[in-house]
């Protein structure tokens, strides 16, 4: 069972959004390296290092991109999706999807996830263990 704490320090850069760590989607881990939580743009499972930059020690950002898979693996089934390490939005603080085929033509159905703590069910607005 995944507990709930806070971040472990104060954000690197207040004014970036990844950095503010906002729990606002359904969250699948947190980790000392970072959060795993539904993109809002995109609606995939991503991976968020805590801190502002983008060169993670090569540990760190395996670590990370190990619990995305894991949390993809659940969301989707393993083989249904693929990592995405390029930083379009932030491109200044390392973070990865874990996207499946389909998050493209998706990413303005699928209703959006809630934040209901870390790990558990993944809830929707639309209603409870919403597969897709
Ligand atoms: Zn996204
Ligand atoms: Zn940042």
């Amino acid at each position: 069972m995944a507990v709930e704490h806070p971040r472990p320090f104060p954000p690197d850069d207040p004014d970036c959004e990844l950095c503010e760590a906002a729990r606002f989607t359904h969250w699948y881990d947190e980790t000392d390296h970072g959060w795993i939580a539904d993109c809002e743009v995109c609606s995939v499972p991503m991976a968020v290092w805590w801190h502002h930059g983008t060169d993670p020690a090569e540990e760190v950002r395996e670590a990370l991109l190990s619990s995305l898979g894991a949390a993809a693996d659940a969301r989707f089934g393993p083989g249904n999706w693929e990592f995405d390490t390029t930083m379009r939005q932030v491109p200044s603080h390392f973070h990865a999807h874990a996207r499946d085929r389909h998050w493209w033509n998706l990413r303005f159905s699928r209703p959006i996830s809630l934040h209901t703590g870390v790990g558990g069910e993944r809830r929707t607005a639309a209603g409870v263990g919403d597969s897709s």
